[in-house]
């Protein structure tokens, strides 16, 4: 019941069309129900024989005809504001939807994936709107032409309507009775729908992957797999449902055969005219109608329910990290950092970081060095409070980056990640991304400085060219300089580069460093670099073992003692496959 009012208060902002189509649905059925009625007259003014007045029946038929243009001409105009309503609540849904999971922390999309929530999406949205459609159309009418058809049932025999009357308490409890069951195994097919359709788009959207490992045919199977317990687990549900509806019917067609036998003797004993007998016989059929959309509704609704609700829970899950309710804009000027003390751990159980204080200056360079997989770039998602620390605090320029704005903090904080990480559009629009005020002028003017001019202008159709999904059509090293642009244009005093020359061949990597040079110049920089010839001009080399700070030092001050960097300067020297081998452990190509 809650998830149903959950439901309809989706839709509270579209209530005029629901009452619209409400109304006209009411409307509908009063025209429907009113035509036994004139038909019954019909045949008791014919069988008075000679004696019958011909223009009254021409004018009942007349009526009838009438009737089926209105019902014409208003379950159309119905039909048209359902379809609105249905499009107007399909955006608002998704656009809900989306700004939500746009607002969940990182930590959300590390376990989730991504086909799976844009499954739910669909999925939810398709079962919500048909549930309101249905509702619209037929929830009043239901109730509307009940009432209206027991009244007039009433009217010729009280004994009729009560029989009639007693079928809706049973009807609606044998089928609520069945709706538990039948959800749970909804749930289950969700769920493997869920799991196929996330692998589904994760398969698509690394296809490079599967085909050159030549594994299609696992990616089937995979998906085929599940697709076929869905249709393992649809059998039972389904005859489960289909069994219940047999025996609600019967129900129903043991009520009508008293009913029937009923009106019947009543007809044959003289106590209702034959007019009579055609309009009950009418009415009670058109009863059935009601009931059985009775099934319907509670079928359509079980199905809302059992469909939606991945659809709700997400949508009542609380960002783990939120704006403080005062928090102000940070203003950074200077754009020193400092970690005090901080622990981190993904989750809660293996400890990634442990007691990390680091005080970096305003515009100086600093270098992480540790083994893969240490906490090199856990520590930059700290800062940029993707994820949020344990313990301890982390400050730029003396303000606590969790008492800030998330937006004004990340504002202030340019990345280029290993994986440039482009958009499908053109280059112009993947270099203004991150400033949308930006001109030509300035995006040209980011490409020159990060060594992208050139290769761009090379393109038929220069900053206009389009670049494919994820920026699918370019070089790794002509995606790090997009990024690279990208990044200049955002102009931030804080620079994160997590890799950003790794993976490139020599000579992009030239020109690579050369605009990261640029880049970084009046910039705060935390380095992760994958060579250590990038450390070496560095003001500050912090080398990271146990997830915890081994050493602080300038370049020239650490290659002097015998900590990571030093021994990794020496096995630089030494030239073989095991010092290779131990260099690339921390990330380091030799
Ligand atoms: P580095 O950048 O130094 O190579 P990371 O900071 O990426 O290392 O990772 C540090 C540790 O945290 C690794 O053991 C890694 O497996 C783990 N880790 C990284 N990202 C996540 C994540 N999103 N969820 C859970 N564990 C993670
Ligand atoms: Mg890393």
């Amino acid at each position: 019941m809650k998830q149903i009012i959950k439901i309809l208060s989706t839709a509270k902002h579209l209530w005029r069309y629901y009452l619209a189509i409400g109304v006209f649905t009411v409307f509908l059925s009063i025209l429907t129900l009113s035509q036994p009625m004139f038909s019954g007259w019909a045949i008791d003014e014919m069988r008075k024989g000679t004696s019958a007045r011909v223009d009254y029946v021409v004018m009942l038929a007349i009526a009838i005809f009438v009737i089926d243009l209105m019902h014409n001409l208003f379950s159309n105009i119905s039909g048209y504001l359902g379809d609105q309503m249905a499009v107007k609540l399909n955006r608002s849904l998704s656009l809900s939807y989306y700004k939500h999971i746009l607002s969940l922390p990182q930590g959300y999309f590390d376990t989730e994936l991504s086909g799976k929530i844009i499954n739910r999406l669909n999925r939810s949205i398709l079962q919500i709107t048909n549930f309101m459609q249905m509702m619209s159309n037929n929830f009043l009418q239901f109730i509307f032409s009940t009432i209206f058809s027991l009244a007039i049932v009433a009217i010729y025999s009280w004994q009729v309507a009560l029989m009639l009357f007693a079928l809706y308490p049973i009807y609606i409890w044998m089928t609520f009775r069945s709706s538990g069951t039948w959800q749970a195994y909804q749930a289950k097919k969700n769920h493997f729908t869920d799991v196929a359709s996330g692998r589904f788009a994760e398969a698509i959207s690394q296809v490079r992957v599967v085909k050159s490992f030549i594994q299609e045919a696992r990616e089937l199977t995979f998906f085929d797999h599940l697709q076929k317990k869905v249709v393992k687990t649809n059998a039972p549900q389904s005859k489960f449902w289909h069994v219940r509806d047999v025996q609600r019917r019967l129900v129903l067609n043991v009520i009508f055969l008293a009913v029937y036998i009923y009106i019947f003797k009543g007809g044959a004993t003289g106590q209702f005219t034959p007019g009579q007998v055609v309009a009950l016989i009418l009415y009670a059929s058109q009863i059935r109608i009601p009931i059985f959309t009775i099934s319907f509704l509670v079928e359509n609704t079980q199905k809302a329910v059992a469909d939606s609700k991945d659809y709700f829970e997400i949508l009542e899950l609380k960002p783990e990290i939120k704006d403080t309710p005062n928090a102000k804009n940070i203003n950074v000027i200077a754009g020193s950092i400092e970690f005090k003390n901080v622990g981190f751990s993904y989750d809660n159980k293996q400890t990634v970081l442990r007691d990390i204080s680091l005080k970096i200056k305003p515009d100086s360079k600093v270098a992480l060095v540790g083994e893969s997989g240490e906490g090199k770039t856990t520590l930059t998602n700290l800062l940029m409070r993707l994820y949020e620390p344990r313990l301890g605090s982390i400050s730029i320029d003396g303000q606590d980056i969790s008492q800030v704005t998330q937006n004004s903090l990340r504002s202030q904080i340019g990345v280029v990640f290993q994986d440039p990480a482009l958009f499908s559009g053109t280059i112009f629009e993947n270099i203004a991304y991150s400033n949308s005020n930006a001109t030509k002028y300035d995006v040209i003017k980011a490409a020159k400085a990060a060594n992208a001019d050139d290769f761009i202008e090379q393109f038929e159709n220069g900053y206009d060219t389009e670049i494919g999904e994820r920026g699918l059509k370019l070089s790794g090293g002509q995606k790090q300089r997009i990024a690279i642009a990208r990044a200049l244009l955002k102009d931030a005093p804080i620079l994160v580069l997590d890799e950003a020359t790794s993976s490139l061949d020599s000579k992009s990597e030239a020109m690579v460093q050369e605009a990261l040079k640029r880049l970084m110049k009046g910039r705060t920089t935390i380095i992760i670099a994958h060579r250590l010839s990038t450390i070496q001009h560095v003001d500050q080399i912090v080398t990271i073992k146990n997830g915890k700070i081994d050493e602080v030092g300038s370049p020239s001050k650490l290659s002097k003692s015998d900590g990571i960097y030093a021994q990794l300067l020496e096995l630089q020297q030494t030239k073989n496959e095991t010092t290779k081998k131990k260099l690339r452990a921390y990330d380091i190509a030799s």
